[in-house]
């Protein structure tokens, strides 16, 4: 009789995704029990144990040099991001205070109320068409906007990493553009419906990247809160925002509350802007071309095999 006995290997099927544990080489030793038949000169039944030293499991890993890491210093919030986020929420603040003040003491709130809605609807349309145009044109080296397309190639590439990225990080280029352009307003305009439209717009859209990192949260690690907007559609939701990260690639742009993307999509209004940009100045939007390396999401996969 011969028994081969089995080795024990449950192989964990998700790394937690982004944490990078120590990959761990473990020795498969695998041990037959074979029994023979007596002997003469031997015991009536003979065990003989066998160790066997076998190869490690061929694990495939993702070996990326510019992959980044769950602490790489590149999601980490520096002074100066935090400075632009808190000059931009002051800027918005500014607006909205302004609004308030005037809207008491004018005693008109439904203009004021209506503009901010306007603000609303209209910075998920303008996440929209920002979001597409980064996303489609342009490379590291276009300036003013390089920094952004180069950040947005890599969301598509490590979407995770938009969870792992410091608050200010995430935050800070939208709120110098926002800084740039809604402190001049607050210095010369003093309107409480126009106040009240600029400072929920400009709120929104600098704000549109944290929407965007808790489009990539889990529900059970959101704050509650979250989980309730965006499934009032209050904010993007992570289902809406999931298929951005799917083929074909070019649909739900929009990231603030999502409103958008099905008439967007639909109406297929980047497609035509994009025959529209190619026939007039002949340049072909990233959308087209991909999915390709530059687009196609590196899935983890597993690197820690745990014996129990
Ligand atoms: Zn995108
Ligand atoms: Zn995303």
């Amino acid at each position: 009789m011969s028994m081969l006995a089995q080795p024990k290997y449950p192989i964990s099927s998700h790394n937690q995704v982004g944490l990078r544990r120590p990959f761990i080489h473990r020795a498969r030793v695998s041990c037959s029990a074979t029994t023979t038949k007596p002997r003469s000169n031997a015991n009536a039944k003979q065990v003989v144990v066998e160790p066997r030293l076998m190869p490690p499991p061929t694990v495939v890993t993702t070996a990326n040099p510019n992959r980044p890491i769950a602490n790489d210093p590149s999601l980490q919030s520096t002074w100066s991001h935090r400075a632009w986020v808190a000059a931009g929420c002051t800027t918005v603040a500014i607006a909205l205070a302004e609004s308030l003040k005037g809207a008491a003491d004018l005693h008109m709130w439904f203009e004021p109320i209506l503009a901010g809605w306007v603000g609303y609807i209209l910075a998920d349309l303008g996440s929209g068409i920002y979001h597409w145009g980064i996303d489609n044109y342009g490379d590291e080296n276009t300036p003013i906007f390089g920094g952004q397309i180069e950040a947005f190639q890599g969301h598509h590439k490590w979407p995770w990493t938009i969870t792992r990225r410091q608050f200010a990080n995430n935050l800070h280029a939208l709120a110098r553009a926002v800084t740039f352009t809604v402190l001049p307003i607050d210095l010369v305009c003093h309107d409480p419906v126009v106040q009240a439209f600029v400072g929920v717009c400009s709120g929104c859209i600098m704000f549109s990247q944290q929407f965007h990192a808790w489009a990539h949260g889990t529900k059970s690690r959101l704050p509650p809160l979250v989980v309730a907007l965006q499934e009032a559609r209050v904010l993007v939701s992570r289902s809406q925002h999931a298929a951005h990260h799917q083929p074909p690639y070019n649909n739900n742009y929009c990231i603030v509350s999502g409103v958008w993307n099905e008439f967007l999509d639909n109406t297929r209004v980047f497609e035509v802007l994009e025959m529209f940009l190619y026939f007039k100045l002949g340049v072909r939007p990233r959308s087209w071309s991909e999915p390709n390396s530059e687009w196609t999401e590196e899935i983890e996969i597993p690197s820690q095999i745990t014996a129990q």
